[in-house]
């Protein structure tokens, strides 16, 4: 495609580069920012780079935070003996959008993945097990989606509690979710009852 600017052309791939942008969207974006004010794109601008710049992931969950300890696991009436594992920040977002859940998160940042090269060490799953070491977790509850990869990393996590001889529940949430399924994709109200009618793990897989 001819552009008319070179400084509309590195737009064009700057936001072409974005998951789900194609070329043609990307255009359609960058007249439209053409289109608003200065001061409206400068708020874009600044917003995307001060996210980027300033995010943190929270000390105790690895949530993405504004500070040091995220509001969730800042809250005192959350209850702080239960812990849902999930896959990423996205899955923390769906939970919390059904409102079904008091406990808090553990974000993993992935799945088991040989194939990708994703090891157990590469995912926060040592940090999740010193926090069950060092802090009062009576039960996890596993919300990893329900892909090979998942079964395989909610496995790894029930073998290093029992070889760490740890003295917490293992849940997985119901599967109302369709194999294959991402949870962060599962709707408020299935998501909602999957987490409420959780089942022992160890029962999901028993004869
Ligand atoms: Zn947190």
């Amino acid at each position: 495609m001819k552009y008319p600017s070179s400084l509309v052309e590195r737009a064009v791939e700057q936001l072409s580069s974005l998951p789900g942008i194609g070329r043609k969207t990307a255009l359609r974006l960058a007249l439209h920012i053409l289109a608003n004010t200065k001061d409206e794109a400068r708020a874009l601008g600044t917003s995307i780079v001060d996210m980027r710049e300033n995010i943190v992931y929270c000390r105790c969950c690895h949530n993405i935070s504004d500070t040091e300890l995220c509001a969730i696991c800042a809250n005192p009436s959350r209850d702080a003996s239960l812990v849902c594992v999930v896959q990423n920040v996205a899955d923390v977002m769906a939970i919390e959008n059904t409102g079904q859940y008091r406990g808090l998160y553990h974000v993993l940042g992935g799945v088991i993945s040989p194939i990708d090269g994703i090891g157990p060490e590469s995912l926060q799953i040592d940090s999740l097990l010193s926090r069950i070491q060092e802090e009062e977790v009576k039960e996890i509850i596993l919300a990893l989606g329900t892909t090979m990869e998942g079964d395989t990393t909610n496995f790894f996590i029930h073998r290093s509690l029992k070889d760490l001889n740890l003295d917490v529940k293992i849940s997985i949430i119901a599967r109302g979710v369709a194999i294959g399924d991402e949870i962060e994709y599962a709707d408020e109200l299935t998501l909602g009852r999957s987490i409420l009618s959780r089942t022992n793990f160890e029962d999901s897989f028993a004869l």
